[in-house]
């Protein structure tokens, strides 16, 4: 009942002249009301493009041929049209790593904030008095609503863009990267405006990054990616801790931490090429404990301890 995200068997492909990419595979996924979801792989993983499908906006060649994405119980996955549009805003939003994807840069902000609510079928008069206060919100004077987008910082940019995706008070936010091209400062900033957000409004925030230590700062449950497959999901202390997937290991130490005295050490080999992904596990020609099966069975995703899933052969009965 506490779940507010719940993707299941979600498969997305981009069709493109040289092959079908098959960068989303039987993807699975929970989020719970408040929660902070860190979705963490390698680049080309299918991270974004998992996060763009939870609203339905993979660009094309992009596709999704398979699954559900439930938000509160509603099937994203059937919705058309003004239904679409809606719950785009109203259940699940996003924020881009570059403000700019959503913001028009020869707009005042004020102006942009306001036809966010009025799309979405809020009273005009309502709507300019909601304007001020989202930007307090996010922690901009109410003087930055006159502002061109050029006007202000790169924070404050990124600040405008979660204004207009809260603008609805969605279920679920979807930040890709979102504090990637800001500097270490204006980073955690906008982490804390992202907690203090999730907390007010008890909205799940699922973030998408390569950074484990930013997950592993901020995040309550951990969802690992590994060439188009969630690999496991569980609370995040418990999958830094003790991984189930011989991929979370690998990805653990391939990268530098101080509490850790060994030399990260990187993992052999390259991850496939999603046009043409390995049969089987797609881990299992760099995976240091590879049974045979795995190189011919998908591996089913079991659940051995309560709260936490994984992908592997190794948990399945
Ligand atoms: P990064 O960390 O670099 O942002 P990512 O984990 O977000 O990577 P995606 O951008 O989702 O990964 O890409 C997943 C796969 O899909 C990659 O193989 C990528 O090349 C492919 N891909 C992404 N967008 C397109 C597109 N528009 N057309 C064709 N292939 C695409
Ligand atoms: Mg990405």
């Amino acid at each position: 009942a506490d779940t507010v995200l719940r993707v299941e068997d979600l498969s997305v492909y981009y069709y493109t002249l040289r092959g079908i990419v098959r960068a989303v595979e039987g993807a699975w996924l929970e989020a719970r009301r408040g929660e902070l979801v860190a979705i963490v792989g390698e680049s080309g993983s299918g991270k974004s493009t998992l996060g763009y499908s939870l609203l339905r906006l993979v660009p094309p060649p992009g596709r999704i041929v398979k699954g559900r994405i439930l938000v509160d119980g509603v099937d994203l996955t059937e919705l058309q049209g003004d239904e679409l549009r809606r719950a785009r805003g109203e259940l699940v939003s996003i924020v881009f790593q570059d403000p700019f994807t959503t913001l028009d840069p020869v707009r005042r902000i004020g102006d942009q904030l306001l036809e966010v609510l009025l799309e979405h079928g809020v009273p005009e008069e309502e709507a300019r008095g909601r304007v001020p206060q989202l930007l307090e919100s996010v922690g901009l004077p109410r003087e930055a609503a006159r502002a061109y987008p050029h006007q202000l910082s790169g924070g404050q940019r990124q600040r405008v863009s979660i204004a207009a995706a809260i603008a609805l008070e969605p279920r679920v936010l979807v930040a890709d990267e979102p504090t990637t091209a800001l500097d270490v400062i204006v980073q955690k900033q906008i982490m804390d405006l992202l907690d203090e957000l999730r907390r007010r409004h008890g909205m799940a925030v699922v973030l998408v990054t390569h950074d484990i230590a930013l997950a592993a700062e901020r995040a309550s449950s951990i969802a690992i990616m590994y060439a188009g497959k969630i690999v496991e999901q569980g609370p995040a202390e418990e999958v830094l801790r003790e991984p189930l997937h011989p991929y979370t290991r690998a990805l653990l130490d391939s990268v530098p931490d101080i509490d850790n005295p060994r030399w990260p050490r990187p993992i052999p080999g390259q991850p496939p090429d999603l046009r043409r992904p390995p049969p089987g596990c797609r881990f299992a020609p760099r995976c240091p404990v590879v049974m045979e099966k795995c190189r011919s069975k998908e591996p089913p995703v079991v659940s051995p301890r309560p709260g936490r899933k994984a992908a592997c052969w190794l948990h399945a009965p």
